[in-house]
């Protein structure tokens, strides 16, 4: 099926791309070394980067679900440290308020979100809390006008640059101490303190910081959709947002990495003739090209079924989420190998782009994670299909 796009869909693509190529292309390598700047956020808002889940009453400049991911792949092609900002804050943090938030926090926030004045972060994972993320430890206990927070959360991406971020923390009093609850947690509050992480083998430009939480009080309009019930919708809208993008952006990385085996493969020359001569090579190329447009295609699939509102497109979203993050890596891991000693150099995107891919099998639904929820969905859809009772 050729993909076939508006006037405006094309225009928001073709935007993203000279936007990729002419303000992140030369700076990739500054942006790894001292991370992405503030300013460029609010560049990314002026280009409309960072409105496309932000309705237009909000200041937003919506996209459909397939040019969104178009768009995230134009940007992940170049610069992973600038597409994070499109995966964290506008699809996961402003997606999520779109959809859930009160009219105030939206009036007070999606238009900030959107022009990229404000910076948001996601904040669920904990240092004792990853996959098994409704176990979260960060909580929050009920005051007469509000809620006093406490907790730790690490891995936060944007975390040491960002204006606001939204927590997911549990009732400490509820039953079972299961009800969750997510909060929009300005930064400047007493009690916020945000340590950075270094060290990172990716997302090197990307602020990774672990944010502690001292008694943050919060006030009732603070909360997130309704409390107690922040993980089955806010959560879930959150991680849903998040697997979509992340599927997009493992696309964009495997992309990069069959661009430069490519031109790698015509210029380095070895026994007298260029490597794209060998069968060896054109194997790998050969690979690489069907893996990514089947992780792409997927990614097609699961857009239209969110453009559609079909109640399939989530676990399709988990399906091309699965299969491009192993594709980023098996790509990336190609390209390195296709350029030998050269691979493990800086001088050449491929270093850059096998360590980016890593993340995406660990992010939004590890790999395993993945595997366990679709062998569930298997199971239970293709016994019905069986017509086993
Ligand atoms: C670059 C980067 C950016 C991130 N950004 C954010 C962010 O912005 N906000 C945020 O909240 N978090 C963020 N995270 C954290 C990320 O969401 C977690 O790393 C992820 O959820 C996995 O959790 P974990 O690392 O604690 O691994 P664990 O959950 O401890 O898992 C460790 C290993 O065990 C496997 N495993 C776990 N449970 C099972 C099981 N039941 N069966 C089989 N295998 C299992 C996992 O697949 C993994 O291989 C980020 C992480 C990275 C690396």
């Amino acid at each position: 099926m050729k993909l076939s796009l508006t006037p405006e869909q094309t225009a928001a693509v073709e935007g993203a791309r000279a936007f990729a190529r002419a303000r992140l292309h030369p700076r990739v390598t500054e942006f790894e070394e001292r991370g992405v700047p503030k300013e460029l956020v609010r560049e990314l808002g002026d280009a409309g980067l960072l409105g496309a889940l932000v309705g237009d009453e909000w200041g937003g400049r919506p996209l459909d679900p397939v040019t969104w991911g178009l768009v995230t792949e134009e940007i992940g092609k170049v610069c992973c440290n600038t597409r994070y900002i499109l995966t964290v804050h506008a699809s996961i943090v402003a997606g999520t308020l779109a959809r859930w938030g009160s009219a105030a926090q939206k009036s007070e926030w999606l238009p900030r979100l959107a022009r990229g004045e404000a910076l948001a972060a996601f904040a669920l994972s904990e240092p004792d809390v990853g996959s098994d993320a409704a176990s979260v430890r960060t909580c929050y206990e009920k005051t007469d006008d509000g809620f006093i927070l406490r907790g730790a959360k690490r891995w936060t991406s944007l975390g040491a640059l960002a204006d606001v971020f939204l927590v997911i923390a549990r009732d400490a009093n509820g039953e079972n101490g299961r009800a969750v609850t997510a909060f929009l947690v300005p930064r400047q509050l007493a009690g916020v303190r945000v340590e950075p992480i270094r060290g990172m083998m990716a997302a090197r430009g990307s602020h990774i910081a672990e944010l502690h939480f001292d008694n943050v009080k919060l006030s009732r309009a603070d909360a997130v959709g309704r409390p107690g019930a922040g993980f089955t919708y806010v959560t879930s809208t959150a991680l849903d947002l998040g697997r979509y993008s992340v599927a997009w952006s493992a696309v964009a990385v495997a992309q990069a990495a069959i661009e430069a085996m490519v031109s790698y493969a015509l210029r380095r020359e070895q026994f007298g003739r260029p490597l794209q001569d060998f069968q060896l090579v054109k194997a790998m190329v050969g690979d690489a090209v069907t893996d990514t447009h089947a992780a792409r295609a997927l990614c097609l699939h699961a857009g239209e079924l969110r453009r559609a509102a079909d109640p399939e497109a989530i676990m399709a979203t988990n399906v091309a989420k699965q299969f491009a993050a192993r594709v980023a890596t098996r790509t990336t891991a190609a390209a390195l190998q296709l350029h030998g000693a050269n691979g493990l150099s800086s001088d050449y995107d491929v270093e850059r782009l096998f360590r980016e891919a890593r993340v995406l099998e660990i992010i939004e639904g590890s790999t395993q994670i993945q595997q366990l929820l679709l062998g569930d969905y298997g199971l239970q859809t293709y016994a019905r299909a069986t017509g086993y009772p």
